[in-house]
């Protein structure tokens, strides 16, 4: 418990983290994926308002690949891509 210390404000309780609904981790406040599996973080309030293009989720042209031979097919799977292969 000692990451508090270090990062004051940055781990927080309550307002300041978002839950993830997928697997139920909590992000920091400004984050918009879930940093465990990439889910798309419901944006403040609630879900069903003036929905946002999902950016993420739109196909690429053609699949970004990277040298293991891995494919990603959109912005999501390219940041989670690049989160196992720094
Ligand atoms: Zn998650």
């Amino acid at each position: 418990m000692r990451v508090r210390d270090r990062y004051p404000g940055y781990i927080a309780e309550g307002t300041m983290s978002r839950p993830c609904h997928q697997c139920q981790r909590l992000n920091p406040a400004e984050a918009a994926f879930c940093f465990y599996d990439g889910v798309p973080l419901a944006n403040g309030s609630s879900t069903n308002g003036a929905a946002s293009i999902d950016f993420s989720t739109w196909a690429f042209p053609r699949p970004f690949v990277f040298p293991s031979g891995e494919k990603c097919h959109n912005f999501l799977q390219l940041a989670l891509a690049c989160y196992r292969h720094p």
